[in-house]
């Protein structure tokens, strides 16, 4: 359980004890735990007075009824006003009702492409905690493939136009041989620019799984760094903003990795990311260059 505004955990935090509402003690948001759903049994909520516990066994995990006498000490307590704490063997994320990314909802995939890029920029550590119990690599891949050629309009307008003027400085302009083959090249790489982004996903997700990581296999991880891609907008930048759009990726990758990885073992897979990312990086750098060399001779 964790702020919505910030991420701070929230669990085993007391109720305000002048009758105020809940709030997080990192960022002063409020909240209740009815806005929260869990596990049905899976977390405690303790009585505020002598910490008897209660399981939640409604569908949200929540307290039924809500409000009730304590069954030790006989004082009236509401689930509002009790201390939550996930059971002993539970996991923060296992304990709480997956919120799912839009990606996987039913509907217009050009909204549900925006929705999962907006959460890509906005709250990339919180992308572990939506996904699926077992990987799905293929929607994955979709949703990389519609985002690098939406993402990737713009230098391809620009390349085909810059062709065209090539074209025109060296040849006085008119169709021909030459231009039909730039033109050739400027087609078929934006077709396969998803294959580069691919490549650096399997890159750093290979990365990611060296370290070993409980519940970061290479399959999770690939999801993970894949829905954290949101800032390949920048690509839409005129010349640069390719190069920006994957150094920011390779940033936000390394948050939501972080961020899925436990505390004590967050540091290690990051650093292998970033140097699997920058490696990546590297390489489409040098694939992307040779294509440019070819296509001059
Ligand atoms: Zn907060
Ligand atoms: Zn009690």
């Amino acid at each position: 359980m964790r702020c919505k505004a910030c991420q701070h955990i929230l669990w085993n935090q007391p109720v305000p004890s002048d009758g105020s509402a809940r709030a997080c003690p990192e960022c002063g948001t409020a909240y209740t735990l009815a806005a929260f759903g869990f596990k049905p049994g899976t977390v405690k909520f303790c009585c505020r007075h002598c910490a008897t516990a209660y399981y939640g066994t409604s569908p949200e995990g929540h307290l039924e009824p809500s409000a009730f006498n304590c069954a030790v000490c006989a004082n009236p307590i509401t689930m509002e006003e009790c201390v939550v704490t996930p059971h002993d063997a539970m996991a923060d994320v296992a304990a709480m009702l997956r919120e799912p990314l839009p990606w996987f909802e039913q509907g217009p995939v050009l909204s549900r492409w925006w929705r999962t890029v907006c959460v890509g920029l906005k709250k990339a550590s919180s992308i572990h905690t939506r996904l699926t119990e077992q990987p799905n690599i293929g929607r994955a891949v979709a949703f990389l493939s519609l985002h690098a050629w939406i993402s990737g309009v713009v230098s391809a307008v620009l390349g085909v136009v810059m062709s065209f003027g090539a074209v025109n400085m060296l040849f006085g302009g008119g169709l021909n041989a030459g231009l039909n083959n730039m033109l050739a090249v400027q087609v078929a790489s934006y077709i396969a620019y998803p294959l580069y982004m691919l490549f650096a996903a399997v890159v750093a997700a290979w990365a990611v799984s060296l370290a070993s990581v409980e519940g970061l296999s290479f399959k999770r991880a690939f999801e993970i760094i894949i829905y954290s891609s949101g800032v390949l907008l920048y690509t839409l930048i005129p010349f640069c903003g390719g190069l920006i759009g994957l150094i920011l990726w390779a940033i936000a990758a390394s948050q939501a990795i972080a961020a899925a990885a436990p505390k004590d073992r967050a540091t290690s897979p990051v650093i292998l990311l970033l140097v699997g990312g920058f490696a990546a990086l590297v390489l489409e750098g040098l694939i992307g260059f040779g294509i440019s060399m070819l296509t001059q001779f």
